[in-house]
């Protein structure tokens, strides 16, 4: 059985006291469960504090990226080891926004992945089309090519431990969410990339969110799906009461 993992990026948004708000919420409120798993990916200033305040709670923290490399000569860069030390536990890779405004490639995707199992940081490795490619009917193709080089030299064990989240651009902060057999379908396929690059005991343990336009009102229909194993969520994770709402849904 997969454990849901329930993730809210807040992206570049809340000032320190609104995320510390945010968090004594949230932290107080987040129902205990053997089936989920509730993540909060913030940026980097608010994680020593969010980390600090969710200690013995069912809160991880993750971080939203990271550079590769352990240490050195990299202006603006935060490392895994950095990460790590501070006690934050996923970090979101590859997501398309970082593909789009910040030169983010398969190939860093990939070094990062490492990066993170190096340091025992669980990467949430973002994937997923724009709406050129849906309508060329590329998603598949497109997904599956992003799938493979993003897991290139893992070993088994740590693809088992990988999150993939499937994001389809087009669906991200739109309001238009894929319908949840498109979206299933999707994860499916991913699911089965997976399968063909490891073996099908590995695939089965893979957990693979859904992530654009996930909110309270559309999230039991998506975990509903057979591969759809939780959410990464945007715009509706930034409030607490939304956020909690989502966390109960998984
Ligand atoms: P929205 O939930 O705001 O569409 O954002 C999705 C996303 O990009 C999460 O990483």
């Amino acid at each position: 059985m997969r454990k849901r993992v329930i993730a809210g990026n807040w992206k570049m948004n809340k000032t320190l006291s609104e995320a510390n708000d945010f968090i004594e919420q949230a932290a107080e409120k987040a129902p205990q469960s053997d089936k989920s798993e509730a993540v909060v990916c913030a940026p980097f200033p608010f994680l020593p504090s969010l980390v600090e305040k969710t200690k013995g709670t069912e809160i991880k923290i993750g971080a939203q990226n990271m550079h590769f490399e352990d240490k050195g000569a990299f202006t603006g860069e935060v490392s895994p080891v950095m990460l790590k030390d501070l006690g934050v536990s996923h970090v979101v890779l590859g997501h398309s926004e970082r593909r789009e405004h910040f030169g983010e490639t398969d190939e860093t995707v990939n070094k990062k992945v490492h990066a993170a199992f190096t340091h025992q940081l669980t990467p949430i490795v973002c994937v997923g089309e724009t709406l050129e490619q849906r309508e060329a009917d590329e998603t598949k193709n497109h997904v599956e090519k992003q799938v493979n080089k993003a897991l290139e030299g893992l070993s088994d064990q740590q693809v088992a431990q990988t999150i993939i989240a499937y994001e389809p651009i087009w669906a991200i902060g739109t309001g238009k969410t894929a319908s949840s057999e498109d979206a299933n379908e999707v994860c499916s396929h991913i699911r089965n990339v997976v399968g063909n690059i490891t073996s099908q005991e590995v695939a089965d343990q893979v957990v693979i969110q859904y992530g654009g336009s996930v909110k309270p009102g559309n999230i039991d229909e998506l975990l509903s799906q057979s591969d759809i194993d939780g959410a990464l969520v945007g715009g509706a994770s930034v409030e607490a009461e939304s956020y909690l709402q989502l966390v109960e849904a998984g």
